[in-house]
């Protein structure tokens, strides 16, 4: 399995969790294995567990919180020895695959997942015990590239702000490449092009458009816009910045390898790092803003393709505009 080093330290800290991810009105979709064998459940617990099943099989929430949860703040499933379903089962855990070819990974959304990213200190290694293999052109090329992109992230003896804008501008060499059909190897120095700073008060008016699942959130929105129209640059603790850009170039650059959007996925996971970098210097406390973000944004696939369609036409996501938030 292709995972980052810090994958196998991650236990779910169950009712010790402050935001247990079974409240917060998330819809859990339930697989139809699953279904078969809730069907099959007796007793009062398994009446229990199909009233809580709605007509499009997801679990209906009840003040934001799955039905399941018992008020100790353990899973009724767990306690009753059933088996979860798919997506319970699987979070905070991800699957990426790629042909044959699988990387998993955890995600910043959970409280203990996002604290053990955080506090790495070390450049996070990503181990390759490998299975299943990929051949498209497009794939090996962006395999090779994402380590490169990892090499200028972790070079710490470059500011990290310069390092993200490196790296944009390695990825915009690289989609050069891409859109020529040019898939072999290539050497690249990247520049930065960083010319004054730009406030994020332009891309902020989308996030508060976007689908958006606690009013927190919202409100946290608001101040940021206003905030962001005074401050002249960001802070940044420099350790937490690589694994945040590590983090989300891991998590989401070789989806390139379906769309040939290369540049997209490195503009995504430098706004995002920037997102929570902006909202730390509002509000304090990295690992909050960090899993409200990936709440808010990472686990909504809808909120992704319109942050992915204002790259493409809107003027404030540009380059040139992207490169110079990178402060
Ligand atoms: S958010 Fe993470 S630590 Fe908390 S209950 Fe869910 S899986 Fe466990």
């Amino acid at each position: 399995m292709v995972r980052p080093d810090y994958y196998d330290k991650f236990h779910c800290i169950a009712d010790k969790c402050r935001h247990n991810c079974c409240r917060g009105g998330w819809e859990i979709e339930i697989d139809n294995e699953a279904l078969e064998r809730f069907s099959k459940l007796e007793g009062a617990f398994g009446d229990k567990v199909r009233a809580s099943i709605s007509a499009d099989n997801t679990f209906i929430h009840k003040n934001g919180e799955c039905p399941l949860l018992s008020s100790n703040g353990k899973c009724e499933m767990v306690l009753n020895n059933a088996q979860l379903c798919v997506i319970c089962d699987e979070y905070p855990r991800f699957t990426e695959f790629f042909d044959d070819y699988a990387e998993r990974g955890i995600s910043l959304s959970c409280e203990a997942a996002a604290d053990i990213i955080l506090n790495v200190k070390d450049k996070v290694k990503i181990i390759y015990d490998i299975d299943g293999s990929c051949t498209e052109p497009i794939f090996i090329l962006l395999k090779k590239a994402r380590e490169d992109i990892f090499t200028i992230l972790q070079d710490r003896s470059k500011d990290i702000f310069a390092r993200f804008r490196l790296a944009l501008d390695y990825g915009m060499h690289l989609q050069d490449r891409i859109n020529e059909n040019e898939y072999a190897p290539f050497e690249y120095a990247p520049k930065d092009n960083f010319t004054g700073h730009n406030s994020l008060c332009g891309v902020i008016p989308l996030f508060k458009d976007l689908n958006i699942l606690n009013s927190e959130w919202s409100n946290m929105l608001k101040k940021l816009e206003s905030d962001e129209m005074h401050r002249k640059n960001h802070t940044l603790d420099p350790i937490i910045g690589e694994q945040l850009a590590v983090y989300f170039v891991y998590r989401y650059f070789l989806k390139a390898s379906f769309d040939f959007d290369a540049l997209a996925k490195l503009k995504f996971a430098f706004l995002s790092v920037m997102m929570i970098a902006a909202l730390e210097n509002s509000f304090g406390d990295i690992n909050e803003c960090s899993r409200l973000y990936s709440i808010e944004i990472e686990h909504s696939e809808e909120n992704i393709d319109m942050i992915y369609d204002e790259f493409l036409f809107n003027e404030e996501f540009s380059y040139y505009k992207l490169i110079n938030m990178l402060d």
